[in-house]
């Protein structure tokens, strides 16, 4: 349909609704007819998918053929345990990961975006997967086009259609029909696409079509992207395929000279595959995800929601939180506290004799008024709305007796916005913004009167107050085309209010604990230099002399090169431009610095996308902002961001735990097997035997490693290098000297049975084996403090999964049916105590590294 080409009047009948929108009915029903408002995922898999995955796997399908090659040529029972556990494995694998998907999905669905529609005249939200053609949507600065649209009343409407259409120019959007024509979607100048973003004004417009049927649903195909792979999961993916070539290498040798010794060459072949199954981290980045979508789930818990999951893996390592002050470090709940007028007052006529500077601030701003009666809208204009209210000056009013007729909305690079009413006395514009950017737009006869002007101005700054001026001038007709740089010139001041937004008292708390751990905290902020600093000082941001403020003109006159020089000193930026985040950010990153940065509005969404760690308001943020994220505050406040860092430092640990434990593990078996024939033993396990600690010892334990609380010096320590090899600062060298113990207590158990003529022996290496990884999960549940410190009971899941695994063990030493399927044996109490005792050694043995590490420290 070429809805660029009709009236509207067609378009209204061919949509069936009208200006004031759908009823709920209507809207339901279509709903139905249409499905919902969303681009289908076609790299959505399904449930068999999911499953065959896990066992599709190169070694694990190797598996499967020799394991049934023996079936057909010996012993089929072994076969069938040995596919029973493959499956298990596989079942375990697909629940963990089906359980991240979802989890990711939750995380999305709260990420979701609403729509502001008009139903029957009310104006209400809605999830955007629930708008249907017909629909009156509602659009403002900052949105994101839900669906496909025909404007039918546009104030100053611009739109960035990069996404669509990869042209950077704001498209200006109006109302009327095309001429006939042939038109690319740029050109279509009255219609909105999916997808794309409001930068400027307000609007309403038809919904003409939804989900797959929109533009951007048509080419969804092409820009479906592949989600990105966290640093750490590229990382280990990279090692395992280094480390699958070593366990391969070291399998063959095993199977070769268990071969020459003699061995059976189909028992050395399935205890070689399983062996290589077991140590071969396949599953380790899939995991990662698995760990990193659970913190992300709980991360909610603490109003911080993730967009990106490699977010959750690099929070530990931010070193700057540049954040905005209104809102994040303040409480954005703001009063006016203090008013100047000037001298002026010929404006007072306008208004009847009303006072001029309480009149403009009813009149200047774009709050509403909710069904209880509650100011809707921007705190700064809340404040002042709320000011002249309370001086019997209501703005509903006001608004029928000086209609307003044109305006330039707010921008934060202008930093004023500029309405225009129709009073008898002809037009008049109200300007509203920064006083300091109104000085520079006054008449020359107020010039004179600047200095005193700022000397006012910065009394009030200096409490820490947002000081907003009001100026004014009289125009003999409405501008055919309105310029701010026209319209906002030859003004006179007529006054200004002083606000105070109190600072949010938990974000001191977290400006500390910050600098604690390593963590440089910014403001960065439109306001004033003085407001700013008063409040960097009261939070704690500011402490020294040496504690630079920098404000946005004069960041502008300086070099690359001498700012980066001092960008690591700046604390504190006022006056700025969203667009100047951009460069702070470059310059931080040049230094090394790891950046998370906050940011609510269309112009912050290039720097949010840029840092380290975009960070995006819940409640003030604009739907750009958000998009453009990589996480997002529920409650937009800073301490927020500190518990976020606090958590993703949390979950990195637990993943290198996770890490540390399942290639110890997986270290000690090799060494089991390998070593033995060179100590003249018999092979040590049978297959079932390492599949069985593979999937349970390994597994249960290690998964709950995750539910490790903090260590306790989790915020004392500084941010971890994104760039640093996880495998260094001794991770490596653990993995095998632990490796080679648990080696050599299984095999020494081993050996001194078999001495002893004890026939249980391959049981009792079995259980050492097993055990001895039970001990070691103990003891590096703390990286540095002993397990006696931080208490045995501190993670009950742990403690759940040791009971579980030890109860396991039992039931296949203790059973008859599980006797036969694993070849074990019954051991008296005397043998379970020594095997017990013997495992204990790898526990000891790590705490006692750890306490050698402390005292070296
Ligand atoms: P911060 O940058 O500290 O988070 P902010 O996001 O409110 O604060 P901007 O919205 O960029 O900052 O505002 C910058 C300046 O513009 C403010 O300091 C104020 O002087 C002026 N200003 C803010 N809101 C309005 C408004 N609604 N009308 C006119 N001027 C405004």
């Amino acid at each position: 349909m070429k809805w660029h080409l009709l009236p509207l009047s067609e378009i209204t009948q061919l949509l069936n609704t009208t200006p004031s929108g759908l009823d709920a009915i209507t809207a339901s029903e279509r709903l139905i007819e249409h499905g919902k408002n969303q681009i289908e995922d076609s790299k959505k898999r399904s449930v068999l998918q999911m499953i065959l995955s896990q066992l599709t796997d190169f070694m694990i399908l190797i598996l499967i053929a020799a394991a049934i090659i023996s079936g057909i040529v010996g012993d089929l029972t072994d076969t069938i345990i040995i596919l029973t556990i493959i499956i298990l494995n596989a079942v375990v694998g697909f629940i963990q990961e089906y359980r991240a998907e979802k989890a990711m999905e939750a995380l999305k669905k709260m990420a979701a975006n609403l729509a502001r529609i008009l139903r029957k005249g009310d104006m209400m939200d809605i999830p955007a997967s629930d708008l249907v053609p017909g629909d009156v949507v509602m659009l403002e600065a900052g949105n994101i086009i839900p669906a496909d649209i025909r404007f039918f009343e546009t104030y100053q409407i611009k739109v960035d259609e990069s996404a669509l259409t990869g042209e950077s120019n704001n498209v200006e959007k109006s109302t009327d029909e095309l001429p006939e024509g042939n038109y690319a979607l740029g050109d279509q100048t009255n219609m909105g696409y999916k997808g794309t973003h409001i930068t400027n004004g307000r609007a309403l417009a038809y919904v003409v079509a939804t989900g797959m049927e929109t533009e951007l649903g048509l080419i969804a195909k092409m820009i479906q992207t592949d989600e990105t792979s966290t640093p750490l999961q590229k990382r280990l993916a990279a090692f395992g395929k280094r480390l699958s070539v070593g366990i391969l290498i070291i399998c063959t040798i095993i199977f070769f000279i268990g071969w020459l010794r003699g061995e059976p060459i189909l028992l050395m072949l399935i205890t070689s595959i399983s062996l290589a199954v077991a140590a071969i981290p396949e599953a380790m980045p899939a995991l990662v995800t698995i760990a990193l979508a659970f913190g992300a789930k709980r991360l909610v818990k603490s109003n911080a929601l993730i967009r990106k999951l490699p977010a959750v893996e690099t929070l530990g390592s931010v070193t700057f939180i540049c954040s905005d002050k209104t809102g994040t470090l303040t409480l954005n709940k703001m009063t006016v506290q203090e008013v100047y007028e000037t001298a002026d007052k010929k404006f007072n006529t306008v208004f009847a004799g009303r006072d001029a500077l309480v009149m403009a601030m009813a009149l200047n701003n774009d709050v509403s008024k909710d069904k209880n009666g509650i100011w809707l809208g921007d705190s700064t204009e809340v404040a002042l709305v709320q000011y002249a209210f309370d001086k019997n000056l209501e703005r509903t009013n006001l608004e029928l007796e000086f209609p307003r007729i044109a305006e330039l909305p707010f921008d934060s690079t202008r930093k004023c916005m500029t309405t225009l009413h129709e009073t008898e006395n002809g037009i008049i514009a109200i300007t509203k913004g920064a006083v300091d950017v109104l000085l520079n737009k006054l008449t020359d006869n107020q010039k004179s009167l600047i200095p005193q002007f700022e000397l006012e101005v910065n009394e009030m700054a200096k409490k820490g107050y947002r000081v907003l001026g009001y100026a004014m001038k009289t125009l003999p007709s409405i501008p055919e085309k309105l310029i701010a740089d026209e319209v906002e010139s030859s003004l006179t001041l007529i006054g200004f209010a002083g606000m105070i937004d109190p600072p949010r008292e938990e974000a001191k708390q977290a400006v500390t604990e910050c600098k604690q751990a390593g963590i440089i905290p910014v403001m960065i902020t439109g306001d004033h230099k003085l407001t700013a600093e008063a409040i960097a000082k009261h939070l704690g941001i500011i402490t020294s002399e040496e504690d630079l403020i920098v404000t946005g003109s004069e960041l502008a006159a300086l070099t690359v090169k001498q700012f980066q020089d001092i960008v690591e000193k700046v604390k504190v930026y006022a006056r700025v431009n969203p667009e100047q985040k951009l460069e702070i950010i470059n310059a931080l990153q040049n230094k090394n610095q790891f950046v998370a940065m906050t940011g609510d509005g269309v112009n912050d969404a290039p720097a949010l996308k840029n840092a380290d760690i975009g960070i995006a308001m819940g409640i003030n943020g604009t739907e750009v902002s958000k998009e453009a994220s990589h996480m997002i505050l529920l409650d937009d406040n800073f301490a927020t961001i500190v518990i976020a860092v606090r958590h993703g430092r949390r979950i990195f640990d637990n993943i290198l735990k996770f890490i540390k434990y399942t290639m110890t593990s997986n270290s000690g078996e090799i060494w089991v097997i390998f070593l033995a024939p060179f100590l003249l033993l018999p092979v040590p396990l049978l297959a079932v035997h390492i599949l069985w600690i593979n999937l349970v010892t390994d597994g249960l334990p290690g998964l709950a490693l995750a539910s490790e609380p903090s260590e306790p010096n989790i915020m004392n320590r500084p941010p971890r290098d994104p760039k640093q090899n996880i495998f260094a600062g001794g991770m490596a060298i653990h993995i095998l000297w632990v490796g080679l113990l648990m080696g050599v207590v299984t095999l020494g158990m081993q050996a001194w049975a078999i001495h002893s003529d004890n026939t249980q022996w391959q049981t009792m290496a079995f259980t050492v084996l097993c055990f001895s990884q039970l001990g070691h999960v103990m003891a590096i549940r703390s990286e540095r403090e002993s397990i006696f410190k931080i208490g045995v009971f501190t993670n009950k899941p742990l403690l759940a999964a040791l009971v579980l695994t030890v109860a396991l063990q039992m039931m296949i030493i203790y059973t008859p049916f599980f006797n036969d399927i694993f070849k074990t044996e019954p051991l008296s109490l005397n043998e379970l105590l020594l095997t017990l005792a013997v495992s204990s050694i790898v526990f000891w043995a790590v705490e006692i590294e750890k306490w050698i590490k402390n005292r070296k420290r």
